[in-house]
């Protein structure tokens, strides 16, 4: 019989797949010997098993709850619904991964009309009534579907009628109304009765935990972060300890380190008299947990001592979640901290440095795309000084963001599809945010604290958030923002500062980070290990010198394209297009020449003894002319031809499919004069610069004859120059044609390196247009069809299968050749890894994504290890 319920005495830190991350973690501490409240996990797999049987339970499943229930009721010496003394457990989700906030949970489960009165005997009846209360709305909304605003209504009605504010007002009688009237507002909106058998109850819960797995937001939360083959959830039924039994008692939340600045030192907050949810939704503002230190100096010690022991224990920076219930304390939860990626890299080096871990494990703590969040840019210090400072709340995720005021999730989205960056200002925000938080720059929160919802949020997304800023007024229904006197609507622009925690009015300018320090240091690890050459995908000196500042090691594709259209080239450009002759061809390029080769001296100055590879003209001509009348009629005057000609040549050169059609190299085959004015250019650059390494490029290749003429082209221009293959300049195709990645062993023999274009390449081998796919590929990732969007990372099944056939047969035919990728793929993590996996020479990437690719390859070295 399969096991499908573990007690915490019987798991550890290990079973994660099986047990939750919550719950394999609950096991190990203890283990350890740390107090947590007793209780017992249905495993993931039974959660794989409920969906698989549609939604039904697996045989044995109810048999082992009822086993290890009666086990906790005799560690426990209480029972499920005793009227007496009750046991009361809290019934919560885990997957192997977390993901804070998007499953379901029950609190204070068993408890009815009559183990209220246990309840009651052991406490006091308006706590005992309070929980009943918190248990009903709870599990009625959770569990049986009844709008959380029903129970607003009821309990707000009472209060009014007392004629009071505050829940604390309230006593035991007022308590027993509210129960009963919630009672009712389940009967009448979920149409059934509120189950008062607690085993019916926790079924129930479990169910609900179940099926929160496939919740929308939990769907959306695995989407964004790429969360793919786990299980389902885990159950983790507890023995409910409670934090607000009195000023004896309390709950907090608390880091190893600092997860905003890496600091090592404890860090955490905490509220007495709550539960653990009021501190993580940020209604009341918690106190810092030095102020526990005064409070209750041995429940202080004794966490220090524990949380000492813990990050030892997973040489990790731990985030725990605590109750201290009338004086003696609980561990409810560890797990890995969240952490900006600053934090991360000083907890990294400082961890390596305390001798806690070694440099492999400190190069595997980082995730590479959180980078991304230390290379963004932050605010122009000088611009900052005259800036006007509206408020200042808690910085709870580092970064500069700038944009207009949304006050929903939705318009957030609505407003950054058509391209405009948001701000998402809310009073908190709640899992439902969660896709708007995704589409804005950055998020201001005016209640919460470093831990509420959207600061814990943010962080992990990297996005800039200032949290409980409390001296702002959002009205999110007037669609206002108020701080002080001053009043700003949708739509008005502002800038927060996630580090400091300033909101300013305006848009404040931002400027490029700094990279020394911890950042240098790990980068200097990483390419200790790695295999991969990292290269970047720049057209111009500034970028190739900004790429080169992250450690690009030379240039994986100059689109030279992308020069055509400044100042008065694109003036020769057209008028080359024009013309009709071979003679009105050649002309217009010569004046192209010179302008060229001073492009391609400022890259081989920045790259000096670097390789440079320079692709041959690629788009399709028509993307060089203008499209709007007005700019018809101007290009005409700039040319002194007809308007009538320009829009001749345009529909000329119309196409239904222009990614399939006129480009690559059939540019030059058809125009041998375009790549011989392209050659001169490159080869007089590189005579004329000190320590140039030109890679000359033919792209979209699908057939090597294709690829013979263009370099029968460059090495007649080449000899005339007195110049060599091998030794001044080098070839090489572009592999974007799934029949170049086929037939490699014809291609390979002739080429000196060969470079995957998977943007190309992805395109033409799923047939998915790359300018058009953004409108129906977001619901086949969503239902799984793709695991990810195969144009950010590399489909390995099938686009990666052509890449390994190209790999190999490229190599047996020329075992020198270099092979790299210059798609969009070269600076996302897991194609990094996968291009080490098959064997590539080398990456190119975007300037900033430089130091993601070099930390990437050295995880795909020490992965296979
Ligand atoms: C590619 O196709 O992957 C590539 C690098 O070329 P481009 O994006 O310019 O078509
Ligand atoms: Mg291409």
């Amino acid at each position: 019989m399969t096991k499908w319920v573990y007690s915490f005495t019987e798991g550890k830190k290990e079973m994660k797949q099986v047990l939750g991350g919550k719950g394999a973690n609950l096991a190990e501490m203890t283990s350890l010997g740390i107090p947590v409240p007793s209780g017992f996990i249905v495993t993931t797999e039974a959660c794989a098993e409920f969906y698989k049987l549609g939604k039904r339970y697996p045989e044995g499943l109810l048999t082992q709850v009822d086993e290890k229930l009666a086990e906790l009721e005799k560690k426990m010496g209480k029972k499920l619904g005793d009227p007496q003394d009750p046991l009361l457990v809290s019934v919560r989700s885990g997957a192997a991964i977390s993901m804070p906030g998007m499953m379901d949970t029950v609190l204070n489960l068993g408890l009815n009309d009559n183990s209220v009165q246990g309840l009651a005997k052991k406490s006091n009846e308006k706590f005992a009534y309070d929980a009943y209360r918190r248990f009903i709305n709870m599990f009625g909304d959770v569990v049986m579907g009844v709008d959380h605003k029903y129970f607003e209504q009821v309990l707000d009605k009472v209060k009014e009628t007392k004629g009071v504010e505050l829940d604390t007002e309230l006593d035991a009688q007022d308590w027993k109304k509210v129960c009963a009237s919630y009672k009712e507002v389940v009967k009448k909106h979920a149409g059934k009765l509120f189950p008062n058998d607690p085993k019916e109850q926790l079924r129930m819960g479990i169910d609900a935990v179940f099926g929160s797995w496939n919740s929308k937001r939990a769907i959306a939360y695995r989407r964004i972060h790429n969360i793919t083959g786990l299980n389902g959830t885990a159950v983790n039924v507890q023995t409910m300890v409670f934090g607000n039994l009195g000023e004896t008692s309390g709950t907090g939340v608390c880091f190893t380190r600092n997860p905003s600045t890496g600091e090592n030192k404890f860090y955490g907050e905490y509220l007495m008299n709550a539960q653990g949810e009021d501190v993580v939704a940020g209604i009341r503002t918690p106190k810092h947990i030095e102020e526990l230190q005064k409070q209750m100096p041995e429940i202080y010690d004794e966490l220090v001592k524990i949380y000492k022991k813990l990050e030892k224990h997973y040489k990790e920076m731990q985030d725990m979640e605590f109750t201290i219930q009338d004086r003696k304390l609980y561990l409810l939860q560890t797990r890995t901290g969240k952490r900006t990626a600053a934090a991360a890299l000083r907890i990294a080096v400082e961890m390596e440095e305390e001798g806690l871990i070694d440099k492999r494990t400190a190069i595997m703590k980082i995730d590479p795309n959180q980078l991304d969040q230390l290379l963004h840019k932050r605010l122009d210090p000088i611009a900052k000084e005259k800036a006007e400072v509206l408020a200042k709340g808690l910085p709870a995720s580092p970064g500069a963001a700038v944009g207009k005021i949304v006050f929903t999730a939705d318009r957030a989205g609505e407003l950054a599809q058509e391209g405009e960056k948001v701000i998402l200002v809310r009073t908190e925000t709640s899992p439902e945010d969660i896709e708007g938080m995704h589409a804005a720059q950055g998020i201001l929160t005016s209640r919460g604290g470093m831990t509420s919802h959207a600061a814990v949020v943010a962080r992990g997304m990297g996005k800039p958030c200032v949290a409980g800023c409390s001296d702002a007024v959002i009205d999110e229904d007037k669609k206002l923002l108020k701080v002080g006197s001053q009043k700003l609507n949708e739509l008005d622009s502002i800038t927060l500062d996630g580090s400091t925690g300033e909101v300013i009015k305006g848009a404040v300018p931002v400027v490029d980070p700094e990279l020394s320090g911890n950042f240098a240091k790990l980068m200097g690890w990483a390419d200790e290990y790695r295999k991969l050459k990292i290269k970047t995908n720049a057209d111009t000196p500034h970028d190739a010198q900004v790429a080169k500042g992250f450690g690009a090691e030379g240039i994986g594709l100059c689109r030279t394209e992308h020069m055509f259209f400044e100042g008065d080239r694109i003036k020769a450009v057209r008028e080359m297009i024009l013309a009709e002759t071979l003679q009105g061809r050649k002309k217009a390029l010569a004046k192209l020449q010179p302008m060229q080769k001073e492009d391609f001296k400022g890259l081989f100055e920045v790259m000096a003894g670097l390789p440079v590879i320079i692709r041959l003209l690629d788009p399709p001509l028509h993307e060089f002319l203008p499209k709007e009348d007005e700019d018809i009629t101007q290009a005409a005057s700039d040319l002194g031809v007809d308007e009538q000609k320009i829009r001749d040549t345009i529909s000329n050169l119309h196409e239904f499919n222009p990614m399939l059609g006129f480009r690559g190299c059939r540019l030059g085959i058809k125009y041998p004069e375009i790549t011989e004015m392209q050659a001169h250019a490159i080869l007089d650059a590189a005579k004329e610069s000190k320590n140039a390494i030109p890679w000359i490029e033919v792209p979209l290749v699908g057939n090597v004859k294709e690829y013979y003429i263009v370099r029968d082209i460059v090495e007649k221009v080449a000899k005339e120059k007195g110049m060599k293959r091998g030794k001044d300049y080098w070839m090489g195709s572009m592999i974007e044609v799934p029949r170049a990645a086929l037939t490699a062993e014809e291609i390979a023999g002739e080429c000196d390196f060969m470079s995957f274009g998977t943007n190309d390449l992805t395109q033409m081998t799923c047939g998915f247009s790359r300018d058009d796919s953004g409108k129906f590929l977001k619901p086949y990732v969503e239902q799984g069809i793709y695991d990810r969007d195969p144009f950010q990372s590399i489909d390995q099944t099938g686009v990666g299968k052509l890449m390994e056939i190209c790999v190999k047969a490229a190599r047996k035919v020329n075992p020198k050749i270099e092979l790299g990728i210059c798609g969009e793929h070269g600076g996302e993590p897991e194609s990094v890894k996968f291009c080490h996996r098959i064997g590539l020479n080398d990456v190119s990437c975007s300037p900033y994504r430089v130091p993601i690719a070099r930390l990437a390859a050295a995880q795909a070295v020490l992965e296979e290890k």
